[in-house]
């Protein structure tokens, strides 16, 4: 089987970020990112209803490269992100508990240990109007060293070393929110120390060995 070209993923991730409820209607936009071109999703189509063709690709300047439609009006945010960090995709949804996050709070503090897997805490980035460099700008600092921020009253964005990397940390995204966010109807949720990361991280570096039997 040949790999999916990155149009073809965009699609395939598209319609996924719908059946997952991620996104709705034509909000959301993906991108993923080869060499100095990225494969975009356009603007006001539905992400289920892609098709390879009608995924414009630019160049990291943002200019118009292939396809007829226009790219989604998020382009400057991806291409904002490429430009300052190593990310080969980016996922950007209003998935529900993201946004409810994004309007209440300033972070996501982390209250499970797969918060790591995303950099820690999850910044906010400060509101500004979508599609604007000013957007661009804040999402780049919320973003820095990690893999994932959130968008004041907007949404989430996440990053990876691939568009199915960038997709999982969404999903991770979402999930931690969640957990948050329904935590906080029940009680306090407790908030890990830097102590408990870091043994986590320990942990992680030095996993359980399972020695085969003579
Ligand atoms: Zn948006």
């Amino acid at each position: 089987m040949t790999p999916l070209t990155p149009r073809e993923q965009l699609c395939a991730y598209g319609r996924r970020a719908v059946e997952l409820g991620l996104v709705i209607g034509t909000s959301g936009n993906l991108s993923a990112r080869e060499g100095d071109l990225v494969a975009v999703t356009p603007s006001g189509v539905a992400l289920d209803r892609l098709t390879p063709e009608m995924c414009p690709v630019v160049d990291v300047e943002g200019h118009l490269v292939e396809g007829d439609l226009q790219p989604s009006s998020e382009t400057p945010m991806h291409l904002a992100i490429y430009a300052s960090t190593d990310a080969r995709a980016v996922v950007h949804t209003h998935s529900v508990f993201g946004t409810v996050v994004a309007t209440t709070m300033t972070e996501l503090p982390p209250v499970h240990y797969n918060a790591l897997l995303l950099g820690g805490v999850v910044k906010v980035a400060e509101y500004a109007t979508y599609g604007t460099p000013e957007l661009a700008a804040n999402v780049r600092a919320a973003l820095a060293g990690k893999q994932a921020a959130l968008l004041a009253n907007h949404g989430g964005v996440t990053i990876g070393a691939s568009l199915e990397q960038a997709f999982e940390a969404t999903r991770l995204l979402e999930w931690l929110c969640e957990v948050y966010v329904r935590g906080l109807s029940v009680g306090r949720p407790a908030v890990l120390t830097e102590e408990q990361l870091a043994a986590v991280v320990e942990r992680a570096l030095n996993p359980p060995s399972f020695p085969r039997r003579a």
